[in-house]
């Protein structure tokens, strides 16, 4: 099966579950594990979060524009790589795309 590798404009992409690609740590091509990246929790302590909240406080109210109408269609989607031999994440870059599929 042939697989298209994050070429950009594509409206859908598959991209196989694992991939053969260069390891920085381990300085040699092996087996990657593929998954999409997602956006981790944000912490509700971290320094922009407090300072945020802080600003809301009292009279002025929202400090910077909402952004209410998007006029992106698509998503970047950015690929994490596992390295099966030492566990290094690999990231690779993301591109627009409709839909990102991972094919087994
Ligand atoms: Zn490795």
């Amino acid at each position: 099966m042939k697989f298209i590798w994050l070429r950009r404009d594509c409206v859908g992409v598959k991209v196989p579950e694992t991939v053969n690609t260069y390891c920085p740590k381990c300085n040699a091509h092996t087996e990657h594990k593929v998954s999409i990246y997602r956006k981790g929790k944000e912490r509700a302590l971290a320094i922009g979060a407090r300072r945020h909240e802080r600003e809301l406080h009292g009279y002025g109210g929202q400090k910077y524009p909402i952004q209410r109408n998007k006029a992106k269609t698509t998503e970047k989607k950015t690929l994490v790589l596992t390295c099966s031999k030492c566990g290094r994440k690999l990231m690779r870059e993301g591109v627009r795309l409709r839909k990102l599929e991972i094919v087994r």
